[in-house]
């Protein structure tokens, strides 16, 4: 980094203690934006850096709650509205034990730059709870996202702030928050959440938009070396929301995904992976990786080790950040792996993105190939406003459109900044500059 960034960096660093996730997302924007910086040193004048690593508001609220047994429970709720240059603040929600203020201000922060690339006017931010409903019944789920939407509620709205799933939030806990937010405010603001159920205000294409976009950037990456996914192995992390439907586009376009995974170990299935048993074990009985290979003979349960042990020719990181790191990467390039899109957010190590970039091969970060789900979101807002609803080959057709587009901006800001095939330098500049162009437009504030 040069000087003047460094210090830049240097202070988020020292305002900001002990926000790990938060440093990493800061300095991978900073540290590729810097040909976007030279260009135009309008952005270093208007301290561009300093105010956008500087979220609007954080709001950080205490959830308590009565589990089955009687017991009071407390959790803590975050919402970081992030930037509001591009419209609503617009990012999920994540329930997971280990969610903590480093690891919302990070989702928060790539969000912004996510967002401006779709192209669609969405602000960024995230948020979420130190809450995990594996293994809590549907009452307690239900009691938690009742109390946590009794304080989030005064804080969002259809044009002010729009959050959605992530990590341990699906339907049923966007319906427990969208019945409570009604019951408050005693109006019916489709717009106020995405992720909808589709009785109820939810888009076609909302549930697979996610794994389908990660899918369809790694094939417009191939597309550029003549190449498509036709009958390539496929690796695939994680085992909920976005895995699944990464799966699903694999096989459409005729790829073969042989693994997935979640925190109890690793399923490899050569045959490929049977997607009706997948989704039954998953998203019908919400139960283990485990429980897929007792009825799948052939596939076998890895419970050491990582995924990316296994060889095969495209990698699809679909868990959670930072689950690919160095030696990871090294062991997939060394077993033929010549393109990773990223479903997670931020799931490969700095190291990693190193190997796979000194390798010359087809890497997307999350900004642009996970972009899919909140572009979706976005089209979902678009029919609530209208009061419409699109059947689904149009909302897929708009989000293929959409994922095209996002793959060709990186392209060509990567293009126009010297490193021709560098899709973190296209993502973050292209990202970036969308946002400073109009910071700058909007004065100080
Ligand atoms: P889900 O909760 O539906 O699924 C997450 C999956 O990842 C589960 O199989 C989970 O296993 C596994 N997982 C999570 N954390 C770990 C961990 N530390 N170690 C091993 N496995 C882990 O979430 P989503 O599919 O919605 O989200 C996955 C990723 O995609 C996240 O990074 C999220 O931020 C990102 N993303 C999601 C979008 C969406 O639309 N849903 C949009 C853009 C990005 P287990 O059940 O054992 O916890």
């Amino acid at each position: 980094m040069r000087e003047a960034v460094q210090s830049i960096y240097d202070g988020v660093l020292d305002r900001n203690p002990g926000q790990p996730e938060f440093h990493q997302a800061v300095k991978e924007v900073f540290e590729s934006i810097e040909p976007a910086l030279e260009r135009k040193p309008e952005y270093l004048d208007a301290a561009i850096l300093e105010r956008v690593t500087e979220p609007d508001r954080q709001i950080m609220f205490r959830v308590p709650w009565v589990d089955d047994s009687g017991k009071v429970q407390v959790n803590r709720g975050f919402r970081i509205e992030f930037s509001s240059a591009l419209g609503p603040y617009k990012g999920g929600l994540r329930f997971r034990e280990n969610v903590n203020l480093s690891i919302i201000k990070f989702l928060g922060f790539e969000q912004i730059f996510k967002n401006s690339l779709t192209g669609l006017a969405m602000g960024g931010g995230k948020g979420g709870s130190d809450f995990d409903p594996h293994g809590r019944s549907d009452a307690e789920v239900m009691r938690f996202c009742q109390s946590f939407m009794t304080e989030l509620a005064r804080h969002i709205g259809p044009s002010t702030d729009v959050p959605a799933g992530d990590i341990g939030v699906g339907g049923r806990e966007i319906g427990y928050m969208f019945g409570q937010y009604k019951r408050l405010r005693n109006s019916y603001d489709a717009g106020v959440l995405t992720g909808k159920g589709l009785a109820w205000g939810g888009s076609l294409v909302r549930t697979e938009a996610t794994g389908y976009g990660t899918v369809l950037f790694a094939q417009s990456m191939l597309a550029t070396k003549g190449e498509s996914l036709e009958g390539k192995k496929v690796l695939v992390s994680g085992a909920g929301n976005v895995a699944i439907y990464a799966i699903e586009k694999a096989q459409q376009l005729g790829a073969t995904p042989i693994t997935f995974s979640d925190s109890s170990g690793y399923v490899v299935d050569e045959a490929g992976v049977d997607l009706e048993l997948l989704k039954q074990v998953k998203e019908v009985e919400r139960g283990r990786v485990a429980d897929y290979v007792e009825r799948r003979p052939g596939a076998r349960l890895v419970t050491g080790g990582s995924v990316w042990d296994v060889p095969g020719d495209v990698a699809l990181p679909c868990a959670t950040q930072n689950e690919l790191d160095g030696d990871a990467a090294n062991t997939l390039l060394r077993g033929g792996c010549g393109v990773v899109s990223e479903g997670a957010n931020m799931p490969s190590t700095p190291e990693a993105v190193e190997a796979f970039q000194k390798a010359g091969i087809l890497f997307a970060p999350g900004k642009a190939a996970n972009a899919g789900g909140v572009a979706t979101s976005a089209l979902e807002m678009e029919q609530n406003a209208g009061r419409t609803r699109w059947d689904f080959a149009t909302a897929e057709a708009k989000l293929t459109g959409i994922m095209t587009d996002i793959h060709d901006s990186c392209v060509a800001a990567a293009e126009e900044y010297g490193r021709p095939g560098d899709y973190v330098l296209g993502a973050n500049a292209a990202g970036f500059t969308r946002v400073a162009d109009v910071m700058i437009a909007h004065g100080i504030v």
